[in-house]
């Protein structure tokens, strides 16, 4: 998500029109139990691509909520990489332990088939592998696919290498050099980025902190990268230069940021900013130099873009690297115009999106 605004608008047109979408589709299955909601925000750059999640959300208008605002940030992901794609994203409503079927997913695949391409969907949250080998029974417009079955395969590396390339530039504007040699850097979740980004750092000599939800794994990650770890709630209130959150969303709110005495914030989690409008302007007053999320988290998108519409591993990974330069591009801009990081990206995005508009208003 790029924007944590509160919705003033509670009915659904209302929602919809606040966000701007395009076109929102309800798919409902009496057989199944599939309740679904695909949300395209916006087709301007081209066909929307995001993952399809599950989830028990407790109410409808959760689901809706979280699918407007997941949809709306896959458009200036892609947009702000500059990447043909729109933005879209899907929520299956219910628990992925005891709801899912093949045939609700092939149900729900046959919904995405009759959009006729305008959405594409891949794997998020609570959605595997396999479950997308049923989606694509019914449907081809699938991305994110394994390697063995033609796809572009594990989208992590990608989205580490691109968070890193992001953090080089974050670190040049705020110590003059991109070098992370012996910068202490603390890194918030030891998954699947998180890992690829460590290996990143450690070869660069970083000295690094880290935490994780599960124990094991942070002392694992710990032992292989000789990285101090500290407890889920420590990690905020370390003596370091650089924060990177790779964890969860909105860890940087009120509680947080007053904790915080690094310089630089560079991670792969989405949505990192609790209020965009309150937090993104807070860092600035902090002096600390905020690289934003959907920008350098934008790697697996673009590893996902190759698989449709062409590319290799070496152009993925050329592609990935221009991160570093869009990232000192918006830290520059957010600065000579006085805002802060966030919003400069999120107006990089929209600036493009208008302009190929108008380019493509004639046939
Ligand atoms: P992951 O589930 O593999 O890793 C997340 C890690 O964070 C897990 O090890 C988990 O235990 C840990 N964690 C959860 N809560 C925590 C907490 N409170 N404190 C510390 N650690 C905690 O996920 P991932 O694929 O590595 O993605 C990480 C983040 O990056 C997510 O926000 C995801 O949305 C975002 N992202 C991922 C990709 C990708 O290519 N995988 C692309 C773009 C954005």
């Amino acid at each position: 998500m790029v924007e944590t605004k509160v919705l003033t608008e509670t009915s659904v047109f209302g929602q919809v029109a606040e966000y701007q979408h395009e076109q929102v589709v309800f798919c409902h299955d009496h057989e199944t139990g599939l309740r679904a909601i695909i949300g395209i925000h916006n087709t301007v750059l081209g066909p929307a691509l995001g993952g399809t999640r599950m989830w028990h959300y407790t109410s409808e208008a959760e689901a809706l909520n979280d699918v407007l605002r997941l949809s709306r940030g896959m458009t200036y992901k892609a947009a702000i990489s500059g990447l043909n794609l729109g933005g879209g994203k899907a929520v299956i409503i219910g628990d992925a332990k005891t709801m899912k079927t093949e045939a609700l997913l092939r149900k729900f695949g046959r919904f995405v088939q009759n959009l006729n391409g305008k959405y594409i969907t891949a794997e998020d949250v609570n959605m595997t592998t396999k479950d997308m080998e049923y989606i694509r029974m019914e449907t081809k417009h699938v991305s994110g696919l394994p390697e063995s079955m033609g796809g572009s395969g594990d989208p992590s590396p990608v989205t580490a290498y691109g968070t890193y390339m992001g953090m080089k530039a974050a670190a040049k504007k705020a110590f003059g050099s991109d070098s992370l040699q012996g910068k202490r850097i603390a890194v918030q979740g030891v998954g699947h980025v998180g890992t690829y980004l460590l290996e990143y750092l450690q070869k660069e000599g970083a000295q690094l902190v880290l935490t994780d939800y599960y124990e094991d794994r942070a002392l694992q990650a710990g032992a292989r990268f000789s990285a101090k770890v500290v407890g889920l709630d420590e990690i905020y209130d370390q003596e370091v230069d650089i924060y990177s959150p790779c964890a969860l969303g909105a860890t940087l709110n009120d509680d947080t940021l007053r904790r915080l005495k690094c310089q630089v914030v560079a991670g792969c989690a989405n949505n990192q900013l609790a209020d965009e409008n309150v937090h993104g302007p807070a860092l600035v007053k902090q002096g600390i130099i905020y690289a934003p999320d959907f920008l350098i988290n934008a790697g697996g998108l673009i590893n996902v873009c190759s698989e449709v519409q062409g590319g290799n591993r070496q152009s993925v990974m050329t592609q990935t690297e221009r991160i570093y330069d869009i990232t000192t591009q918006v830290l520059a801009k957010a600065e000579q115009e006085g805002s802060h990081p966030q919003a400069a990206a999120t107006r990089q995005a929209e600036e493009r999106i208008a302009a190929i508009g108008k380019v493509k208003s004639t046939y």
